[in-house]
């Protein structure tokens, strides 16, 4: 499953938006199988692209989320917020979710780690 797996014929990008899919996949198949025992029916896994958001730098990012909506493209900082928000929203556990704004908090007051040794 997720990154280190490849699916014959499905050529899927090792992110974390497909580890999850197949993660949720595996998790119903697994369930299907401890119900229904040896008869069960393993439907085949279809990966739903939900579109793809980068940084790029100046509290700016670009969304894509054409696979949703059309006309979901957008770019600057109204996108680098809905990244943000989306990043946060989708950490799963609650110390995550508190420590994620901390880190982005102490970057912007001290920097970034890696450029200030
Ligand atoms: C720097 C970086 C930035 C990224 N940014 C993005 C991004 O912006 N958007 C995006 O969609 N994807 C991003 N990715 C990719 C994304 O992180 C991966 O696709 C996703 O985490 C894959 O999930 P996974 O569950 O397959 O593997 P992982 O998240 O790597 O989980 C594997 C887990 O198994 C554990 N493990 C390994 N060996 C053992 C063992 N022998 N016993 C027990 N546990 C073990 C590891 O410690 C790890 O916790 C990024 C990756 C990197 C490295």
């Amino acid at each position: 499953m997720g990154d280190c797996a490849t699916i014959k014929d499905h050529d899927l990008p090792a992110t974390a938006q497909v580890a999850k899919q197949k993660a949720m996949y595996l998790g119903e198949v697994f369930n299907k199988c401890a119900k229904n025992g040896q008869d069960t029916q393993i439907p085949e896994f279809n990966f739903k692209n939900r579109g793809s958001m980068a940084y790029i730098g100046s509290w700016e990012a670009v969304v894509d989320m054409t696979p949703v909506h059309q006309k979901a493209t957008e770019g600057g900082h109204f996108a680098w917020f809905f990244w943000r928000s989306a990043y946060l929203s989708m950490s799963v556990s609650l110390r995550n979710k508190i420590q994620i704004p901390m880190f982005w908090f102490l970057t912007w007051v001290a920097g970034r780690d890696i450029t200030r040794f």
